[in-house]
């Protein structure tokens, strides 16, 4: 018998989970969901969540030990980065040249606006209160920087959302392996490489059980988002429409349009690209998370695009963290659909600030479920829109939250593929 594709296997996933919440909130068996599906989509999270720590530890020491010298390093990083940010500039203009044009704050009625700022006041308190603890603890500019260096390994590697110390801690013991003699570290670089075999083919075993997760994961979704009434989740869908359409366009041009553009520079089939990075966007958009979709973005890079190691065990790691196109994007679009909901106008500057600030909050955004609306409070204070005005996108957020993350973690792949295709053309031309 022919095998299934993994990816038509999720998206099946996707479709009888849609359908099955459907079912369930039609016969008011939303709290059936609740106790016997969602655990089950939750250990599939866990399962991914799990091996985010040694995954990037693992493959990173193995990447950056695997370099022939130090140069090499140096090359890839300056690039990487300065790719990454040049994206996520691109990625907050395009949102706000949609927003302006298609201006989604004037179309709802003042009545409707109250109805949800009421409705989700108490939820806001709770996201400007978690909002306002972060800022807090990065109030000070360099502080980013600081967060960086881990004080104590095994405190950050027991925390998802601090993914950059075990990062910078794995960087610094890869170099220190490349510039110690072969003889003294051959033992610890063969333990390293036969490790990062040993955890591809974990992730492998767990995305066998990814359809049953992501079917679990969205049909339970669908029964809290709805409650026990569809009409509530289509009335709240209606009003919203417009702005998730200015994200959704923006979105929906950044991925086939600008990342397309890059996949053809970089020498690449766009179709056979979105065909092979397909799977992976599935598993982003069920988990709305770029850090538990990590072990698969790696997984797919090394095995279906041909990304080798040493740039996919850095490049990716580090986008699952800073890199956030679509965070970015969706945050412009909030910033200035919320202002104009609120009747405000804002001038050039105003958005030349939140061109800056929703660069800086997307980096600064964790690769979790919501974390980009929490982050998003920095934008409207940089203008001087009321935080309180989240609440007019709240409803929707879950949703355009599995389709950035989705948009994050493209942009991610698309960037690792530029790089190995320029390492190859360095490659061929020194030899
Ligand atoms: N959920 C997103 C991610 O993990 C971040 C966000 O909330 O925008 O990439």
């Amino acid at each position: 018998m022919k095998k299934i594709p993994l990816h038509v296997k999720i998206l099946s996933g996707i479709l009888f989970g849609a359908i099955f919440g459907l079912l369930l909130v039609y016969y008011s068996m939303g709290s059936f969901a609740i106790t016997w599906i969602k655990p089950i989509g939750l250990m599939f999270l866990n399962m991914l969540k799990v091996m985010a720590v040694p995954l990037v530890f693992i493959s990173l020491v193995s990447g950056v030990s695997s370099l022939r010298d130090i140069n090499t390093f140096k090359r890839i990083g300056v690039k990487t980065i300065a790719i990454y940010i040049t994206t996520t500039f691109v990625a907050v203009l395009l949102g706000l040249f949609i927003v302006n044009i298609i201006d989604p704050g004037k179309a709802l009625s003042a009545t409707k606006r109250e109805e949800i700022r009421a409705k989700y006041a108490e939820n806001v308190s709770k996201k400007t209160a978690d909002a306002s603890e972060q800022i807090k603890s990065k109030a000070h500019p360099m502080q980013f920087f600081v967060d960086m260096i881990p004080t104590n390994i095994f405190k950050s590697a027991s925390d998802n959302t601090q993914m950059l110390p075990v990062i910078v801690f794995a960087m610094i013991f890869g170099i220190a392996m490349v510039v110690t003699p072969v003889e003294k570290v051959n033992g610890v670089r063969i333990l390293f490489e036969s490790l990062n075999e040993v955890i591809l083919k974990m992730i492998d075993i767990i995305m066998e059980f990814a359809p049953l997760g992501v079917f679990a994961l969205i049909s339970s979704l669908i029964v809290e988002f709805a409650g026990d009434s569809i009409a509530n989740a289509i009335d709240l869908f209606k009003a919203l429409g417009l702005y998730s359409l200015s994200v959704l366009i923006g979105l929906a041009i950044m991925v086939y349009v600008i990342y397309g553009a890059i996949v053809i520079l970089a020498g690449k089939k766009y179709f056979t690209f979105f065909r092979k990075i397909l799977p992976v966007q599935m598993v982003a958009f069920s988990t709305s998370s770029s850090s538990a979709t990590l072990p698969v973005t790696m997984d797919a890079c090394e095995k279906e695009l041909g990304i080798s190691n040493e740039v996919a065990s850095f490049v990716l790691p580090v986008g699952a963290t800073v890199n956030m196109d679509g965070t970015s994007l969706y945050q412009s679009v909030a910033a200035v659909f919320i202002a104009g909901a609120m009747g405000m106008e804002l001038t050039l500057s105003d958005q030349a600030t939140i061109v800056i600030t929703a660069v800086l909050a997307s980096i600064g955004s964790a690769g979790v479920p919501g974390a980009g609306m929490v982050m998003l409070v920095i934008v409207l204070n940089s203008i001087g829109v009321p935080t309180e005005g989240i609440a007019l996108i709240f409803a929707v957020d879950r949703i355009l939250d599995m389709f950035r993350t989705t948009v994050n973690v493209t942009g991610d792949m698309v960037v690792a593929t530029l790089i190995q295709e320029s390492e190859n053309k360095r490659k061929v031309k020194n030899v």
